[in-house]
């Protein structure tokens, strides 16, 4: 990788605001966890960053958090607004009940039932508005312009960018040695964003490889188009990563610190989930399934074996009852 002096310094300046970010008055450190199942069929050895052992069960309160904690006294006393699909929500609603700042939250009507609770249990008001987060966020901007609450991004803003990216500085101080790449899921790239940024600063040579759903692909569409593009529409199954639009700050970096971006179905999500849990007990939402679909694509595509691969486990937040869907789709891709 060759970067300008310009690029050189916009790493450098998200470094130094990662270091920085006091994340961990609410977010804990979660484990980087061997996968020996996965491991063993995918002849890699793949290791687990488990994000969705967060409070909030998503790393979203990392961003979240940071974000909120560096606003002006007067801008806390106005209170806050965001758009969101569900878990940046309930990483604002539980920012802000810390902080006590008001916080109103506009979810789409999709939202799991859940994700709306976890926001009403930790007393921000939830407004359901629009069928997908496009919609959500329209909505949003023009309630903060009315009243006056800070808009709140869940991944186009520099803060939120570098809370996210303590989980790049938690995985390398974790595993000190060979690490080959790390598959992050995307919906607006905030995530990939942080953690590119740092891990491209201090280890360049560890490859940053960016997991979409196949229907809400924006950040391959803006690499392929080299400009942010609107995706006319976006499927909803992986609701945590249903963004139609790459964010602004979060393209500056990831147009030249990610290696490669893959996509991949429904059904394969619904696998991985089952890879998860056979490997941890643990139930993953779909989007927090992504980059472990995505080291299975990886794998099977280039063939490579001797690894070390990280996946993100990005978030847990799923109606028990879409359990059924999941065990029967996994079922499907298996034959
Ligand atoms: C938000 C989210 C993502 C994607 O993060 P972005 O910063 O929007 O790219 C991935 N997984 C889960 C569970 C999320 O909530």
């Amino acid at each position: 990788m060759t970067v300008t002096p310009a690029e050189q310094a916009l790493l450098e300046h998200y470094v130094k605001k990662i270091l920085a970010a006091p994340v961990y008055e609410l977010a804990v450190r979660t484990p980087l966890q061997a996968a020996p199942a996965l491991s063993e069929t995918l002849g890699n050895r793949i290791l687990l960053k488990r994000e969705d052992l967060q409070p909030t069960f998503s790393f979203k309160i990392r961003g979240a958090y940071n974000k909120l904690v560096q606003l002006t006294p007067e801008q806390r006393a106005r209170g806050v607004i965001t758009a969101s699909a569900g878990n940046h929500a309930q990483g604002v609603a539980l920012a802000a009940r810390e902080l006590g700042i008001s916080a109103s939250i506009v979810m789409p009507t999709t939202t799991p039932q859940l994700k709306v609770l976890g926001v009403r249990n930790r007393g921000a008001e939830a407004l359901l508005h629009g069928e997908s987060f496009p919609f959500a966020l329209a909505y949003a901007l023009e309630l903060a312009r009315r009243s006056g609450r800070e808009f709140v991004s869940p991944f186009d803003d520099p803060e939120v960018i570098a809370g996210q990216g303590t989980v790049a500085m938690e995985i390398l101080r974790q595993h000190q040695g060979r690490l080959d790449a790390i598959f992050v899921p995307v919906g607006g790239g905030g995530l990939i964003a942080g953690i590119a940024a740092y891990v491209k600063y201090l280890r360049p040579e560890i490859r940053i490889i960016g997991v979409e759903s196949q229907h809400s692909a924006c950040l391959q569409a803006a690499l392929v188009a080299g400009e942010r593009v609107s995706l006319p529409g976006v499927g909803t199954f992986a609701d945590g990563v249903a963004v139609a639009q790459i964010g602004a700050h979060g393209f500056e970096v990831c147009r030249f610190c990610v290696d490669e971006v893959l996509t991949v179905s429904d059904d394969q999500l619904c696998a991985a989930i089952k890879d998860i849990y056979d490997d941890t007990r643990s139930i993953t939402e779909p989007s927090g399934a992504l980059a472990v679909a995505g080291i299975k694509q990886y794998v099977a595509r280039t063939g490579v074996h001797g690894q070390v691969l990280v996946a993100i486990d990005s978030g847990a937040n799923i109606n028990f009852e879409s359990l059924r869907h999941v065990a029967e789709r996994a079922a499907v891709e298996a034959l």
